[in-house]
């Protein structure tokens, strides 16, 4: 790798992805694009979506109520059309999947099926630096229950001065509590850090143990190449605005394993749509459980924000998640190799760019700015560079594979060795 324009322009040429960049609008910094490293927090829109949207709200004008069975896509069975793409984008089977609601409020109604405390085995193991969402779900679930989460929520810690959980300390961790573990959930990637979470691997101890395993996609789908059939998951959720720019506050997905849909025994918050839909229109005073993940549906389906996640979908779908990993993996390496450049050329004792991301990670380098911090990233925005501040001196930065360029990757390099030089 070279930290040169000619060697990002010549990665560029070389990607066959190259042209899904112009599917995309970009925000705009005196008539320039910005770049963009934020596609894991809000993903950017494609140039269909608008399209997509529109058409729903044009048959909703013609059709009226009508539109439920005559609009182009009739929106009865709407969410059914997103349903094969987004399995084969996280790796289950059709019926182990669903598009609805969003990301917290599927991890309760997850969570009410699937946490389910008895006297002895009651706690829920997650990291402690979980997304606050999650540990808030966690927590309010756990006193739903009438419990306390100072003794039933184990949130785990790297070891002293490291960044990251090491998969063999939660093993241990699990191994430890393995008589009093109820359910382990954890983030896929963890928000802050960008670090892949081995998620067969703990699910496979966790099951081991006899507790439940669950796992938060947010950073993960659309990000990772995922099998969630085959790593045996009990369940999984995610959002879809991150990296699957379905907009903000985008409809969310859900994975339930086959296993488990047709246990009629699960405890839940039902709903008319998780009715079975042969009968579901006969109105009937008993609810009668779909045998698909679709029984955790509990209002009837979004139009305009499933039509928006479509637009992005059908670009997931034509791509494939195999081809987004290899471009992702090349280049958030060349991401990872220009901020050593940087740290080189700027020459400090203190390395200035800490990357805190371990090798077990998506398109997201977390990095800590030993130097100067929140005042750096103000600049940097002002420079046009959209990259993501956490407190206390985090930048995190995802070049999204279906859109980001090396380029963009090099002139990020440039901006940010000039604003460290600068007197
Ligand atoms: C982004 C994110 C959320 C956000 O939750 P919403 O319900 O979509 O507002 C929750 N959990 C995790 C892990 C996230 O990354």
């Amino acid at each position: 790798m070279e930290n040169t324009l000619a060697f990002a322009q010549k990665e560029d040429k070389n990607d066959k992805l190259r042209a899904y960049r112009d599917k995309f609008y970009f925000p705009q910094l005196n008539g320039k694009n910005v770049i963009y490293f934020t596609g894991n927090s809000l993903g950017l829109q494609p140039r269909t979506t608008q399209d997509y949207v529109l058409t729903e709200l044009e048959d909703w004008a013609s059709f009226g109520v009508e539109g439920h069975f005559h609009a182009r896509n009739p929106w009865m069975p709407y969410h059914e059309i997103l349903t094969e793409k987004t399995a084969r984008l996280v790796g289950a089977k059709p019926e182990e999947v669903v598009v609805m609601n969003q990301l917290t409020v599927n991890l309760h109604l997850l969570l009410v099926s699937f946490y389910r405390p008895t006297k002895q085995r009651y706690k829920i193991m997650c990291e402690a630096k979980a997304f606050p969402s999650d540990l808030y779900a966690l927590q309010s679930q756990i006193k739903f229950h009438g419990l306390d989460p100072k003794d039933a929520l184990i949130g785990l810690t790297p070891r002293a001065g490291e960044h990251n959980l090491r998969t063999e300390d939660v093993l241990a961790e699990i191994e430890k509590h393995k008589n009093e573990l109820a359910l382990v959930m954890f983030g896929g990637v963890n928000y802050y850090s960008g670090q892949v979470i081995q998620m067969k691997t703990i699910c496979e101890a966790a099951h081991k143990a006899g507790a439940v395993c669950g796992f938060d996609l947010a950073h993960a789908a659309g990000n990772l190449k995922l099998q969630l059939h085959d790593w045996n998951l009990d369940f999984a959720c995610w959002c879809s605005y991150k990296y699957l720019n379905s907009g903000p506050g985008g409809v969310a997905g859900v994975f339930v394993h086959e296993r488990h849909l047709k246990n009629t025994e699960l405890p839940m918050f039902a709903g008319w749509w998780g009715h079975d839909k042969a009968t579901r229109f006969k109105m009937g005073p008993d609810f009668v459980p779909m045998e698909t993940a679709e029984r955790w549906q509990v209002s009837n389906a979004p139009i305009l924000s499933m039509s928006a996640y479509k637009a992005s979908l059908d670009i997931f779908d034509e791509v494939g998640m195999d081809a987004l990993n290899e471009k992702s993996k090349k280049m958030t390496a060349y991401l990872e190799f220009v901020i050593n450049e940087v740290n080189k050329q700027v020459g400090t004792k203190e390395k200035y760019f800490e990357i805190i991301t371990p090798a077990e990670r998506g398109c997201q380098l977390s990095v800590v700015a030993h130097g100067r911090g929140k005042e750096l990233f103000t600049e940097l925005l002002q420079a046009g560079v959209i990259s993501d501040w956490r407190e206390p001196n985090v930048i995190r930065m995802a070049p999204v594979p279906l859109y980001n360029s090396f380029e963009d990757v090099y002139n990020f390099g440039q901006i940010l060795l000039s604003l460290c030089t600068k007197s």
